[in-house]
């Protein structure tokens, strides 16, 4: 697979303690004077061999080097306890960066930059020890890469983005028979999609689960039309909802995983997201993966830009134009179709604040909870064939970000029915079961934006219980990430607000799970009261979460032009495309999207001539 780095921003290397460390038979450590070197090793970079070094990121972690006499081979993290998701992007580039570029000269990770430091520190550790003249090896970044040639393909559909979306599309039309190549422009596949807690919603009508949450298709329509203030396009919602089971078992005749029931997650409104056994969203991937890799037929390019979409003669879609991993250009050919799966543009500050009419603001100060290459580059591509975008003010935010990142990492709800928001003052002041968008606008209303998620030992009952996000409660407490009391009084104590307000909050809701009655926030989604030691806070920001305007599609997943005319060879799937969510994405909906629209517009494609 191609690497290539994806990185903004300096690297501060400095300040991370670094451990001694010992290595392929040499033991050697930091503070060691130079290696003498032999006349045969002069001539080489480095002493040939396996070196290993610690270095402290999040956590410590440690990690492997091996070299020949002029090259670095590999770089290994044997261990590490970074945070997942936010580490996600530095573990993979940095050692791969490390290795194209042959030097230490790589850039942070933007969102990463512990991490990234860490994994340099503990490389620059290992390169020591082999000897090597390391101010040489910092002034080697990534442009000393060489660049490859420039390669000209053909194949039947290619898909843009290897997303959620883009690889349902992918193995939906390899399933009908076509040849697919995904460009995916990061270092590794998953997107936004392997970040999301993995709550996937759909109605299973008919069947004891249903029946036990009185739950129906209906009912999923309603509450995802009406979510979204009836801006979703009608015939689109139906879509999503009809063919959101059927999803469900396509992915497990593929052999994923589900846990038993459902679930409420934040912003659901009601019980009915089923979760997969693999933590996050790993286990789509997974599963897409697994399929890819046993019929063959599918190609991942990873690193690979897509710049231009262009028509031929004819005025259909039929090749993209890519930057590969050293620069170089990749020309794509379809003889069917292209899908662009790119996912949306909460990472992009400056556009998001372009389109925002919304929220207070939308500038740097709101972090997202997406990954680095959100950034919308599909809109000015989009928008050069004719198509038209509708909805891009319809940015949802979560009141869930981690306030040093805004990552969804992290967050100790497990469910909605089970946990209530706290302000700074001690007091709840929202429906913890609302909707997305007004619990969030109300967090803009709360000292500093800042609100606690408090729950009990019910969602925790040991300490090596895990979060949506694979975390354990014990972990997030080492880590100062959540608090922990024996008493309300010791968690109103660690979450520093008052203890009366706490208790008198918990009270009040612990007298409505009882009554089981609409409280004063308009609360009806109860199960069991906030009672049992010992009790648990996290904290939280508002983040942007879902850029849910987008290109606009009709029920074949065809983009439109400004005149409603399908765009002829050009399909679109996912975050990307506007018009089904409205104005407020019910939680649960957004892997939906990406199993239905995807296999929409991976079988239409194949079905294109
Ligand atoms: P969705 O949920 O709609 O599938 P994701 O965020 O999961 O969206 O996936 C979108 C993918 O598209 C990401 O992996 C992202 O890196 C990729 N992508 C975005 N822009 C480009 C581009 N210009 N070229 C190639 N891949 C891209």
């Amino acid at each position: 697979m191609k690497k290539k780095l994806i990185a903004i921003g300096l690297s501060a290397v400095m300040g991370f303690s670094l451990a001694a460390c010992s290595g392929g038979g040499n033991t050697a450590t930091t503070t060691a004077a130079p290696l003498e070197t032999t006349a045969a090793e002069a001539a080489g970079l480095f002493k040939a061999g396996t070196y290993t070094a610690k270095a402290t990121g999040m956590k410590e972690m440690e990690v492997e080097v091996v070299v020949t006499d002029n090259e670095i081979v590999s770089v290994t993290l044997l261990s590490h306890g970074e945070t997942p998701g936010i580490s996600d992007m530095a573990i993979e580039v940095i050692p791969a960066g490390i290795i194209t570029a042959q030097g230490l000269g790589i850039d942070a990770v933007s969102g990463a930059t512990i991490t990234s430091g860490a994994i340099l520190a503990a490389v620059e550790d290992c390169l020591t020890q082999a000897g090597a003249d390391i101010t040489a090896l910092k002034s080697k970044g990534l442009a000393a890469a060489a660049q490859e040639a420039d390669q000209e393909l053909e194949t039947d559909i290619i898909v843009i983005g290897a997303g959620g979306a883009g690889l349902a599309a992918a193995v939906t039309a390899n399933q009908a028979g076509a040849n697919v190549i995904v460009l995916e422009k990061m270092p590794k596949i998953g997107g936004n999609t392997i970040l999301a807690g993995g709550a996937l919603n759909a109605v299973d009508e008919g069947s004891e689960t249903a029946a036990s949450t009185n739950d129906s298709v209906q009912k999923h329509y309603d509450q995802t039309y009406e979510g979204g203030d009836k801006q979703g396009d009608p015939e689109l919602v139906q879509i999503l909802v009809e063919n959101a089971w059927d999803g469900v078992e396509w992915l497990q005749d593929m052999g994923m995983e589900f846990q038993e029931g459902v679930f409420t997650v934040t912003g659901g409104m009601w019980p009915r997201a089923h979760k997969p056994v693999d933590p996050v969203g790993t286990g789509f991937f997974n599963t897409y993966s697994k399929y890819i890799s046993e019929n063959g037929g599918v190609e991942i390019m990873l690193n690979t830009e897509a710049i231009e979409i262009q028509k031929d003669a004819s005025g259909k879609v039929a090749t993209v134009v890519a930057v590969g991993e050293t620069g170089n250009k990749v020309i794509v050919h379809a003889s069917k179709a292209v899908i662009v799966a790119t996912g949306g543009f909460g990472k992009n500050v400056e556009f998001r604040q372009e389109v925002n009419t919304l929220w207070p603001t939308l500038d740097e100060t709101v972090k997202s909870t997406n990954h680095a290459g959100a950034t919308g580059d599909a809109i000015p591509m989009l928008k050069a064939l004719g198509a038209e975008f509708i909805q891009l003010e319809n940015i949802q935010l979560l009141p869930l970000g981690d306030p040093e990142t805004g990552s969804l990492s992290g967050n100790i709800e497990h469910d909605v029915e089970r946990r209530i928001f706290i302000n700074k003052e001690g007091k709840r002041f929202v429906n913890e079961g609302g909707r997305r968008d007004e619990m969030t606008q109300a967090l803009f209303e709360q000292t500093d934006n800042y609100m606690w998620i408090v729950m009990d030992s019910d969602c925790y009952p040991t300490g090596d219980v895990k979060n949506n996000f694979n975390e354990s409660i014990d972990e997030l407490i080492a880590q100062g990430r959540a608090v922990k009391g024996d008493t309300l009084e010791e968690l109103a104590e660690a979450m520093g607000v008052p203890a009366e307000n706490l208790i008198a909050a918990v009270d009040g809701f612990n007298a409505s799970v009882k009554s089981g009655e609409q409280d004063e926030f308009g609360r009806t989604l109860y199960s069991t009261p906030i009672d049992t030691a010992p009790f648990y806070a996290g904290a939280r920001v508002p983040t942007v979460h879902h850029t849910m305007g987008g290109v606009r599609i009709n029920a074949k997943t065809e983009v439109l032009d400004a005149e409603g005319n399908p765009i002829p060879g050009l399909y679109a799937a996912g975050e990307v495309t506007g018009g089904i969510h409205g104005a407020n994405r019910l939680g649960g909906n957004a892997l939906t999207d990406t199993v239905v629209f995807g296999r929409i517009a991976g079988a239409q494609a194949a079905a294109n001539n």
